[in-house]
């Protein structure tokens, strides 16, 4: 954003979308009427940079990191996104996953500026009225969660709002959408964790969360209320509760622009990896048996994409379901039990019930992968059957934050003796074993969610379909070259993350397209029409 909204002088230095703080130009401080408000040295956005990170590097924790990085957001916007793209690989750590989950379980206490927009059981009736007090008009993407499953951290009730806070942060600096068309949404219906609604300084409603109907109708009101003051507006479902996310995606899915990134955008950025470690492995992608430890909304979602592109291979559902299998916390999800939800049945297998040590050796997979939140739920003893069985194991290990990693990198590389293809949820360093570093590459659902975004924006998108997962997972992997490979990466860097977006939004909105599923007509130069939209911080 360049112009000044006819804004002068101090209001302008108070304006983070517009404030430029010490690199107003000269002409500017004259025209702007900023003389006298700024000290005499004009210096560049390179300069500040410096500034920024000089500063940040010096604080002693990731959490001051985080406090000083969102309060430069609130300052000054496109300082923050430059940095935050410039420096993705050292920051994104901050602002998203892991200390994103510590941000969160102290939001009360860290808080400095309201941000984004609440919504309590309260504002019943009366919620289409009150997101009219929302500065503006053209939201495109809105990110909303009720903090029951913030991370793999339980229930954080209102001081989950750092995770849409966050997420959008990452669809601006990772895909371009103007900051000002985001809007992160806390649906604040109480909190059943007691040492939060006893802690003094908790910001959010103070009673046993809202369920059943009531809640329902909350959310149905909410979403009604987005589709009449801003139409375009995608709906991210975040970190609700594995019953709730199911159930909203499911009743929202075919009436509204939205989608679970919990779900879908896990699903697809998982996908990815596995068609990567294909590369590796030499292994077809027909031919692979995959078992999911955790049977939870990740893991099914996951295994329901992986059911699409085993029939994208020519497979039919019933086949493909035969390659998924899935063990949670009673054992192998077999037809016999009586325990399982209603989503796990697809994959219950006529099969002997089993412990998970005695499934890995008995079916044999190719592929493991954990979405439990329990870490060292992928022991010694199980990495080595499965080292035992494939000369390449894949082994995902997903659950956030990194103290919640079924099992470290390091674990994964010294228990295979280097042979493991290995990626997880939350970053972790690069490991050196034998002389060889191994650097592995992050399951980031940042790889897909804003590429999704993007191309629903753009193509002004009716509906998220599975296609534009599959699309998209088939994109990133093909943005992972051999080097990352040979580096034990399934994953492109992440400072290649904004092309990896473009890519992702340009097959997004052709599926959209194809499928009659756009409002927008389909550009002449779809790329360029990408390009031009995309948020540029630098100044
Ligand atoms: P969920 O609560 O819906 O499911 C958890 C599942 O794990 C349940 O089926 C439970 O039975 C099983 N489980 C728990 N402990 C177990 C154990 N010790 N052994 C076997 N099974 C066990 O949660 P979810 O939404 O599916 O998320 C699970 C994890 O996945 C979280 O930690 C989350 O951070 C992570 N996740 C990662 C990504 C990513 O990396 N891209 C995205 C989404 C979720």
């Amino acid at each position: 954003m360049t112009q000044d909204q006819g804004m002068t002088g101090f209001n302008i230095l108070l304006n983070a979308a517009l404030n430029k703080s010490t690199a107003f130009t000269e002409e500017e401080r004259d025209r702007l009427k900023l003389r006298g408000l700024l000290p005499a040295s004009v210096g560049s956005q390179a300069t500040q940079i410096e500034r920024v990170l000089e500063n940040l590097r010096r604080k002693d924790s990731d959490i001051e990191r985080y406090i000083a990085l969102m309060a430069l957001m609130g300052r000054n916007e496109r300082l923050f996104y430059r940095t935050l793209m410039d420096h993705i690989d050292e920051f994104m750590p901050i602002v998203y996953t892991p200390t994103v989950g510590q941000a969160c379980r102290e939001f009360a206490h860290i808080f400095r500026q309201p941000r984004g927009f609440y919504i309590t059981p309260q504002d019943r009736g009366r919620i289409r009225s009150i997101l009219d007090n929302w500065p503006t008009d053209d939201v495109r993407v809105i990110v909303v969660t009720d903090g029951q499953r913030i991370l793999g951290l339980g229930d954080l009730g209102a001081n989950g709002m750092g995770i849409p806070i966050g997420k959008l942060s990452l669809y601006v600096a990772c895909a371009g959408i103007q900051p000002n068309q985001c809007l992160p949404v806390m649906l604040d219906v109480g909190t059943n964790n007691k040492e939060l609604r006893e802690d003094s300084l908790y910001l959010g409603v103070r009673r046993e969360r809202l369920e059943g109907d009531a809640y329902d109708e909350l959310i149905e009101e909410f979403v009604m209320a987005v589709q009449d003051k801003f139409p375009r507006a995608l709906i991210q479902f975040e970190d609700f509760l594995t019953p709730n996310a199911y159930r909203l995606l499911n009743a929202y899915r075919d009436r509204v622009l939205c989608f679970n990134d919990d779900i879908q955008g896990t699903a697809s950025v998982a996908l990815a990896g596995v068609y990567a470690s294909t590369r590796i492995s030499g292994i077809d992608f027909s031919d692979l048996t995959i078992m999911f430890l955790g049977a939870g909304s990740a893991a099914t979602g996951i295994a329901d994409l992986m059911v699409e592109a085993f029939k994208d291979k020519g497979m039919s559902e019933e086949q493909a379901r035969r390659r998924l299998w899935f063990v949670d916390i009673n054992g192998l999800v077999v037809k016999s039990r009586d325990d399982l939800a209603e989503h796990n049945l697809p994959y219950a297998h006529d099969h002997k019930p089993l412990s998970f040590a005695q499934a890995v050796k008995e079916i044999k997979p190719h592929v493991l992968i954990g979405a439990t939140g329990a870490p060292g739920a992928f022991t010694q003893d199980i990495v080595a059957s499965m080292a035992k069985i494939n000369e390449r194991p894949v082994i995902f290990a997903l659950s956030n934050p990194t103290s919640r990693a079924e099992c470290t990198a390091e674990q994964a590389y010294i228990w295979s003796k280097g042979r493991v293809i290995f990626s997880s949820g939350s970053p972790f360093a690069p490991v050196t074993l034998n002389g060889k570093t191994y650097a592995p590459g992050q399951g980031n659902n940042a790889y897909i969610f804003p590429g999704i975004g993007l191309g629903a924006v753009i193509c002004e998108a009716k509906h998220i379909c599975e296609d534009m997962f599959l699309a998209a997972a088939k994109k990133l992997a093909e943005q992972v070259t051999q080097e990352d490979l040979k580096k034990g990466s399934v994953y492109p860097p992440l400072n290649a993350i904004r092309n990896a977006s473009l890519e992702i939004a340009k097959a997004v909105a052709q599926v959209a397209y194809d499928q009659g599923l756009a409002n927008a007509p389909r550009p002449q130069a779809l790329e360029q029409a990408i390009a031009d939209y995309m948020y540029d911080p630098y100044y």
